[in-house]
């Protein structure tokens, strides 16, 4: 099984459920006694609000640069970035390694194209739903016309994710809220609902929609798990590429999202 590093701690609430769900996963596969190879570097989440909300997307990535390189050095085959937002800064960061990353959005967007939809709800931080990087890469590599909550929802969604759940906590009431604003964006034609934040998986579920729900947890926790147990050989045939290194050229393009 190859090592899979982990850039978390963003919070780590989500990063747990990562480790959770990684050794999980290894152990369905491999047997019960199984679990997950993984290198963690979990940041203080503090500091890397703080930079988010100041804008200070260069330091911000210079920090997830030196944790990718500090993975790759301890021995990582591969990197996860556990939180959608922080994927702003992917092309950076694998510009920075020699190792793959797994975008977030690729393999979320590739089970809902698999799944036979087009247009999608993308529940997240403000980063998340209002700039290019996410959005920008689930429309043009892969297709998907993508649905965000309107301003007053948008603060709604946000500000939960910052104030409640990257802290623990789990509100009724911010559920029905959450509830309300999937409804909302159903009734603008959302055919599936991408919860692209990684904490969100915190407070809905399936129940939670009229529509099928495609968390980003799960799914990339799944992606890393398939890259890090499969043969060269069926990685070779799932990218369609020949080796480890190319499927990080598969995988990123000149696009700087
Ligand atoms: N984990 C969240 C995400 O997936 C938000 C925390 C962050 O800003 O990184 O976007």
């Amino acid at each position: 099984m190859r090592m899979i590093g982990l850039i978390g701690g963003m919070s780590w609430e989500s990063s747990a459920e990562y480790y959770r769900l990684l050794n999980k996963g290894t152990r369905a596969r491999l047997g019960a006694s199984a679990s997950a190879r993984c290198l963690l570097w979990s940041f203080d989440f503090a500091e890397i609000e703080a930079l988010q909300h100041a804008g200070d997307w260069s330091r911000l990535t210079e920090r997830m640069v030196d944790a990718a390189q500090r993975l790759e050095a301890a021995g990582a085959d591969l990197l996860l970035i556990c939180t959608n937002t922080v994927h702003r800064m992917a092309h950076d960061v694998q510009s920075a390694v020699a190792i793959p990353l797994i975008h977030i959005a690729d393999p979320t967007a590739e089970r809902i194209v698999t799944a036979g939809f087009r247009k999608v709800g993308l529940l997240g931080t403000a980063f998340t739903m209002e700039h290019d990087f996410y959005k920008g890469r689930l429309t043009e590599r892969h297709g998907l016309e993508v649905i965000v909550p309107d301003d007053e929802d948008r603060a709604t969604v946000h500000r939960i994710i910052y104030d409640e759940l990257v802290a623990g906590r789990i509100r009724p009431s911010s559920r029905e809220a959450y509830r309300a604003v999937i409804a909302r964006i159903v009734d603008a034609g959302a055919q599936a609902m991408i919860l692209g934040c990684t904490e969100i998986m915190m407070l809905v579920g399936q129940e939670d929609s009229p529509v099928p729900i495609f968390d980003t947890t799960a799914i990339h926790a799944a992606a890393a798990l398939d890259q890090a147990l499969a043969t060269d050989r069926s990685i070779d045939e799932a990218q369609g590429t020949t080796t480890l290194a190319s499927v990080k050229s598969a995988s990123f393009s000149e696009t700087p999202y």
